[in-house]
């Protein structure tokens, strides 16, 4: 027993208590942060080849007094490690439903908001229960909201949430696969579950060997054939060049997301660039 249960001590005492710094000063930041609304939604548009808009998804910053704007890729993991991931999550889910709201009233019901769960969240709240009561409260089409999952959470869920993610899709939503082909387990989440949506990971557009771009861009193309077969659409993330474009748009893909088009932006920018 005594060197591998020394050994798991270690482990978890190395990845549970150990914070930095400046980890614990974030979290100790958190209520606050929430109560004064430091947490906003920037938008990033998802288009057509053309470049017609068809939506958005909603992308988190921090707008913090002392450090500046800070990015999710400084917070979300320490948000997801101390389980304050879902109270963050649900106020951009309703931050994004707010905004759909005013947007149909405004007549324009044919834009959609993509929002990131993540696979704490379900650990912590009923998502369902969370998701439609939002929806109720604001009024809006409940196809408007699209749900980006990623194939760990869905992989490492339980039977419950392959069941949630169904009964979504029975009320009317959007099920997405966020950064598909970058887990283990891509082809078997597809087989248990069905979606609408999948989103190519970014990581198949960059190849840090140019030689492998090749095979890269053939393990797209076999992807995007992949969605046809299966009557899902597929979005590219990531789209920097008209190069990238051109070649995807041959493949048969549809809908982009990158800075190609645009960065995510400030809600207000969006609406001045794009309504
Ligand atoms: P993600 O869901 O895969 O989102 C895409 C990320 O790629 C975004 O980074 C976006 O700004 C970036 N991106 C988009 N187009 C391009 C491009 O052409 N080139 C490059 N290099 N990057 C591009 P961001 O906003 O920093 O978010 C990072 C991750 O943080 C997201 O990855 C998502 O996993 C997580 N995240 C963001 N907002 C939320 C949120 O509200 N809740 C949760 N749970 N996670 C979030
Ligand atoms: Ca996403
Ligand atoms: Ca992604
Ligand atoms: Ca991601």
């Amino acid at each position: 027993l005594g060197e591998n249960y020394d050994k798991s001590i270690a482990y978890y005492s190395d990845t549970i208590f150990h914070d930095t710094v400046a980890e614990k000063q974030l979290v100790g930041d958190f209520d606050k942060a929430l109560a004064e609304k430091q947490f906003c939604m920037y938008l990033q548009p998802q288009v057509t080849s053309e470049g017609k808009l068809l939506g958005a998804e909603a992308l988190v910053r921090w707008q913090h007094p002392k450090r500046g704007l800070i990015f999710p890729g400084d917070f979300i993991e320490v948000f997801e490690k101390t389980g304050l991931i879902y109270r963050l999550d649900r106020f951009v889910w309703e931050l994004a439903v707010q905004k759909l709201a005013q947007w149909q009233k405004a007549g324009r019901d044919d834009l959609y908001i993509s929002v990131n769960i993540s696979t704490k969240d379900f650990y912590y709240m009923d998502v369902y229960e969370t998701i439609t009561s939002l929806v109720e409260t604001y009024k809006i089409i409940p196809s408007t909201l699209k749900l980006e999952i990623t194939e760990t959470a869905i992989m490492t869920g339980t039977a419950g949430e392959l069941e949630m993610i169904e009964r979504f899709r029975k009320s009317g939503f959007q099920v997405e696969i966020d950064d598909f082909g970058s887990g283990y387990s891509s082809f078997n989440t597809l087989k248990d579950m069905d979606v609408d949506v999948l989103k190519i990971d970014m990581g198949f557009l960059r190849t840090t060997r140019p030689e492998r771009l090749e095979r890269s861009m053939s393990i797209i193309n076999t992807i995007i054939s992949l969605t046809k077969t299966l009557g899902l659409s597929v979005i590219t993330e990531g789209v920097e060049t008209k190069e990238q474009i051109d070649k995807l748009t041959q493949m048969g893909c549809g809908i982009y997301q990158g800075y190609y088009f645009s960065k995510p932006i400030p809600v207000g920018q969006f609406e001045d660039t794009y309504l």
